[in-house]
């Protein structure tokens, strides 16, 4: 007898400032099988597929940075990043030791762990 594993989530579209409750049904791991209630829009739908599938969150941290009037750099990734990467992101970022000065938009990490995103400076120092 084969098993079916069903999935539900539960969402609020932040895409426009309706805030749509949405849920997510279907069968675990089968995108295509997807179900979608509560959108009012098309966008809604495709925000809510791509945060069951891969969701991802731009990560904003901070880095050590010697010689600078402050101990630590704030910094974020270019782009969103997959949630199931932050923690080994942040491992990544936890590394880096910089000196000033250093220029607001600086790459600090260039292609985080070969996703194409860059974590970059969000300030200047120094
Ligand atoms: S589903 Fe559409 S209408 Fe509802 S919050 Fe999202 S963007 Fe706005």
């Amino acid at each position: 007898m084969t098993r079916t594993k069903t999935a539900e989530k539960e969402l609020i579209c932040i895409l426009c400032p309706l805030g749509c409750k949405m849920i997510v049904s279907g069968v675990a791991n089968s995108p295509e099988d997807l179900t979608f209630s509560g959108q009012q829009c098309k966008k809604g739908r495709e925000y809510a597929y791509e945060e069951y599938t891969n969701p991802t969150r731009t990560l904003t941290s901070t880095v050590v940075i010697n010689n600078a009037p402050l101990a630590r750099l704030p910094v974020k990734t270019s782009k969103p990043l997959p949630k199931k990467l932050i923690y080994t992101a942040m491992e990544e970022i936890n590394k880096v030791e910089l000196t000033a000065p250093v220029k607001i938009g600086t790459v600090v990490i260039e292609n985080l762990l070969n996703t194409g995103i860059d974590v970059v400076s969000t300030r200047s120092l120094g």
